[in-house]
């Protein structure tokens, strides 16, 4: 199986901290996975959101003194509360916009433990295997309800880069909010390059992207260089690109020289 793994992060999908769904983004990514499976790939997506879209339905306002408790795990509660929300509407999203392309989504949450686990990483592989065998996309976020540990240091990209290593994806390509890696924070400096191909990721790599974080998302690049480590690791290629470019996700797979400002990281 020719697997592709596209992971998506809050940031990306909402039209800001805390503000609603960008459909358009959600339309783009299911004309991209349908371009994809029609040439033979499956595609599994890692997407964020359930937080920032819990926090947008149920109204800021009315949760600004829970989740500014002093006591940490008051807050967690919460915050695991509001996701249960939050997933709703975004598989509620994925499921109303795939179906205009006639492709079936399944919602898999995942506790990140699990993945330590030989058996149940056997059984995750062996379901995710089932969905593509019969056509359904998974779409694929942390359990965050029940598990507390993803909320508070876990992301969704080092869970995307386990299920890539997991299923021997070809590739694992993550949408951010910027064009890739830089040498030094695009946030900040004006000036920072892009730096088009890592082969190695060493201390150097590790620092330039320990500095840089991102809106409502919690990855930041730090955790998709780690992730892109893991990946290599296990010969997966990487791709990082800004989501203003999700209409060329499909051109990127397709051809892997295809010219577009990103980050490809292979050994
Ligand atoms: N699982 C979290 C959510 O859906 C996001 C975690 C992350 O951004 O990596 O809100």
């Amino acid at each position: 199986m020719k697997i592709i793994v596209l992971k998506i992060g809050t940031t990306s999908i909402t039209k800001g901290t805390n503000k609603g769904i960008n459909y358009s983004v959600i339309n783009q990514l299911a004309c991209e996975t349908d371009i994809l499976r029609q040439a033979g790939y499956k595609v599994l997506i890692v997407s964020s959101g359930a937080m920032g879209l819990g926090i947008n339905r149920i109204g800021r306002e009315n949760l600004e003194s829970k989740l500014n408790s002093q006591d940490t795990s008051v807050v967690r509660s919460y915050k695991q509360a509001i996701t249960s929300v939050g997933q709703v509407e975004l598989m509620k999203t994925y499921e109303n916009i795939f179906k205009y392309y006639d492709v079936n989504v399944g919602q898999v949450l995942i506790a990140h433990k699990g993945l330590h686990d030989k058996d149940r990483d056997a059984t995750i592989k062996n379901t995710l295997e089932k969905m593509f065998e019969i056509d359904i996309i998974p779409i694929v976020n942390a359990n965050d309800t029940v598990s507390s540990a993803e909320l508070e240091y876990g992301d969704n990209d080092s869970l995307a880069a386990r299920l890539a290593t997991l299923l021997g994806a070809k590739s694992l390509i993550i949408l951010s909010d910027v064009k890739g890696l830089y040498d030094k924070d695009p946030h900040k400096y004006p000036d920072a390059q892009l730096i088009k191909t890592v082969n190695k990721i060493d201390e150097k790599i590790l620092d330039l992207a320990g500095e840089s974080s991102s809106g409502s998302g919690m990855g930041g690049m730090y955790s998709k260089i780690l992730a892109a480590q893991m990946c290599m690791n296990a010969g997966v290629k990487v791709e990082i690109l800004c989501a203003d470019h999700i209409k060329k996700i499909s051109e990127i797979v397709k051809d892997p020289a295809y010219d577009l400002e990103r980050t490809s990281f292979s050994n």
